[in-house]
């Protein structure tokens, strides 16, 4: 396994690859890598001759810096996950190297970044799109896979490769989740115990609506409602938001029956958890 740290060093390793007309998959991340990472990379060891990891903590998408200075960072262990599960490249650059002095060009994300993360946290999707589109250049990949965990993320991306021609196929991975239905994320660490336990009322909520739903409950108010009584009955210190959504615009519905995604934010004790859950469209039988 290569680690690679400059862009040029990496856009050559990956031109080389094309040239022997193998596939490139790319699995973009911050690191402290978890099997929800994993998840990410085993997709990509699958689909494609092989599978290039980025790690690279981006200050551009933290709007607090005190959180960009407090994201974990656990090389080492990311470089034995990494390994162990196939990858060809670790991609690791320094912040001067992908920011240098001067550096001015940012990425303007679209539509699906005007809601829920996107006024809540002012300039980090333009910090996604930047990034990601930097990381594109440097790995030159057929797919690239992001977690359905970050749903607008996802959104975000799949919209900026579809308007930008990025000749880059983005698939989404299924949300990695505790035995108790908790997300797993890389905050989950910075959770007290007691957070811990109170935190699974989100999932909870999630796969409650989503019952409702399949049950023919398609009143987004009243999903809403249901996913806000399970958050608010377990110490919940605040609820961002509780959103019912169009899967690809993310516009806001008020019927769920055509298929939708529930996504929320919200925080335990310090700590800004996002979870969501998509809702299939109900074939109407009757
Ligand atoms: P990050 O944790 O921000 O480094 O995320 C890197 C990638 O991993 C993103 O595409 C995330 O959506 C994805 N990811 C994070 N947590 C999970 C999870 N629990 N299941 C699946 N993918 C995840």
């Amino acid at each position: 396994m290569l680690i690679i740290e400059s862009p040029r060093e990496m856009q050559t390793w990956a031109q080389e690859i094309r040239s022997q007309a193998l596939t490139i998959g790319f699995v973009p991340t911050m690191g402290a890598l978890h099997a929800g990472h994993a998840s990410l990379l085993q997709h990509s060891v699958n689909a494609n001759d092989k599978s290039v990891l980025s790690i690279f903590v981006n200050p551009a998408q933290f709007n607090v810096s005190e959180d960009f200075e407090k994201y974990p960072r656990t090389f080492h262990s990311d470089l034995e996950i990494a390994a162990q599960n196939g990858v060809s490249v670790v991609y690791a650059p320094s912040v001067d190297v992908m920011y240098p002095p001067g550096t001015s060009v940012r990425v303007t994300p679209g539509s699906a970044a005007q809601t829920m993360e996107g006024p809540m946290r002012p300039g980090h999707f333009e910090g996604v799109t930047t990034v990601v589109t930097k990381l594109f250049n440097a790995t030159l990949p057929h797919r690239a896979y992001f977690g359905k965990k970050d749903f607008q993320q996802l959104a975000v991306i799949r919209q900026m490769a579809r308007d930008l021609d990025f000749p880059v196929e983005i698939i989404g991975v299924d949300t990695v989740r505790e035995n108790d239905g908790l997300a797993l994320s890389s905050r989950n660490i910075r959770l007290s115990p007691e957070a811990r336990h109170n935190a699974v009322s989100i999932s909870q909520g999630l796969f409650e609506a989503r019952r409702l739903h399949l049950n023919r409950t398609n009143s987004s108010e009243t999903l809403m409602k249901t996913v806000e009584t399970f958050i608010r009955n377990s110490q919940c210190e605040k609820i961002e938001y509780v959103e019912i959504c169009d899967p690809n615009t993310l516009e806001s519905i008020g019927d769920t029956a055509c298929g939708a995604v529930i996504c929320v934010a919200a925080w335990f004790d310090g700590v800004r958890l996002i979870d969501n859950v998509e809702l299939k469209p109900i074939n109407d039988e009757r």
